[in-house]
């Protein structure tokens, strides 16, 4: 409403005397949350559209919600999750004192282009006063306003970097500068690594942070912060959550926060994992994953984690958006962007698609390989059943877009009641 009546509202709000903006592809909500716990538990009054919306009309609810009837603004810092797109909206009138952008990757084609295309917008909108916190294993977003005040981060090379580009998607294969083939020092996913040209020298920039040593048995990560090494206990197990933690750990330490205080707010800051779920059935373990489908990286990480678990695996897969053939998209290009190749593989014995674009799935994986007789179609959650296999000792894994709960709450009792009737029970 206000920025019907007034469309440079946003200029006019009072803000907080420090703003953060948090953008990027992956890993926003999770950053901006848990800077946002970490500055309340070390006792500062944040105001934030954690549960608002992160497009300019979400920024303008959370800004007006922190101001006095006489526009005075009762909080001292704000940190806000701003959606890429939406930076022309946004930052000529918010200007960020601490801009963090958590990294730039291809995500959905049909909302955003491509990264190059949102990575112009933010450097263009952004101030040049903006101290930026950017990700230097991100060759894409690490070059963000490039005469800015700026802090990086990076992960050293850890035991199961690969050194060649594996995935279909690699937004960065050529150089910016004079176009020749990138080489990688080593590569995490997609185009996240270290990378050199060989002809002109560009390199990934020199990490101010920089995780050297990951320790999943004792949950501890330790960050140089360019003077010493200190170990912070770890938020989650996930590379992606390390990021995330890395970034909260580099913005606080640039913005000053102690660091006793940043091991305090971190060993007490929890992120809520809802798309992951592992359950045993009359001995059968049925484990959910949740990918958001259209979303070709999203999809691509998911196959390879299940791919590389152990033993052998039967899989159901609703990845459309939709239900119904009238609102599905007929745009099906982020399949070919997707490592469906990763499913081909002996262990993974059957793979059960459902939704209405079910065939354009089959076609997609036969193309990468996999054997016509361990694929089935089916257009409906009911008639999917008919195809499991459920033989011992195969784990039966389901993996759901985003915007099919619905779908997934009845493909998983579904799947669960064919367990029992197979068992007997
Ligand atoms: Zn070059």
């Amino acid at each position: 409403m206000a920025l019907k009546i007034c469309p440079d509202f946003l200029k006019y709000v009072k803000k907080p005397k420090t703003v953060v903006t948090v953008t990027g592809t992956n890993g926003k909500t999770t950053t901006t949350n848990m800077i946002t716990d970490a500055l309340e538990i070390s006792g500062y009054k944040v105001l934030s559209n954690r549960l608002g919306g992160n497009i300019a009309s979400g920024i303008a609810t959370c800004l007006m919600s922190g101001v006095s009837l006489f526009n005075r603004c009762r909080y001292a810092i704000a940190v806000l999750e701003v959606d890429e797109r939406s930076s022309l909206r946004i930052y000529p009138y918010v200007r960020p004192d601490y801009a963090i952008c958590t990294n730039l990757a291809r995500d959905s084609c049909r909302r955003n282009a491509h990264p190059h295309y949102i990575f112009d917008i933010i450097d263009r909108a952004l101030p040049d006063s903006t101290t930026m916190i950017l990700n230097a294993d991100d060759i894409i977003s690490s070059a963000l306003k490039k005469d800015n005040d700026r802090v990086y981060f990076a992960i050293d090379r850890q035991p199961d970097d690969r050194s060649e580009p594996f995935n279909i998607i690699n937004d960065m294969r050529i150089c910016p500068n004079c176009q020749e083939t990138l080489e990688y020092e080593y590569v995490r996913y997609n185009h996240i690594g270290a990378v050199r040209c060989p002809k002109c020298g560009l390199r990934s920039p020199e990490a101010d942070f920089r995780v050297k040593n990951i320790d999943r048995e004792n949950a501890l990560i330790t960050v140089w912060d360019g003077e010493k090494d200190s170990d912070y206990p770890m938020v989650s197990e996930s590379i992606f959550n390390i990021y995330n933690e890395l970034t909260v750990i580099t913005f606080l330490k640039t913005f000053g926060v102690e660091e006793e205080s940043i091991k305090k707010a971190l060993a007490s800051v929890s992120i809520v994992s809802s798309r992951f779920h592992s359950e045993t059935v009359c001995g059968y373990n049925v484990i959910s994953t949740m990918a958001k489908g259209w979303i070709a990286p999203a999809c691509s990480v998911v196959f390879d984690f299940i791919s590389g678990l152990p033993g052998k695996k039967e899989l159901v897969m609703i990845l459309e958006d939709t239900e119904d053939n009238i609102t599905s998209s007929e745009n099906l290009c982020y399949m070919y962007d997707t490592d469906f190749e990763f499913l081909n593989k002996p262990d993974i014995e059957n793979i059960v698609v459902v939704g209405v674009r079910a065939k354009d799935f089959l076609l997609r994986l036969l193309l990468a390989g996999v054997d016509r007789g361990r694929v089935h179609c089916s257009e409906t959650v009911e008639g999917m059943i008919q195809y499991l296999k459920l033989s011992r000792g195969t784990d039966v894994h389901i993996i759901y877009d985003l915007h099919q709960m619905e779908a997934y709450a009845r493909i998983r009792n579904a799947v669960i009641d064919r367990i029992k009737e197979v068992a007997g029970e």
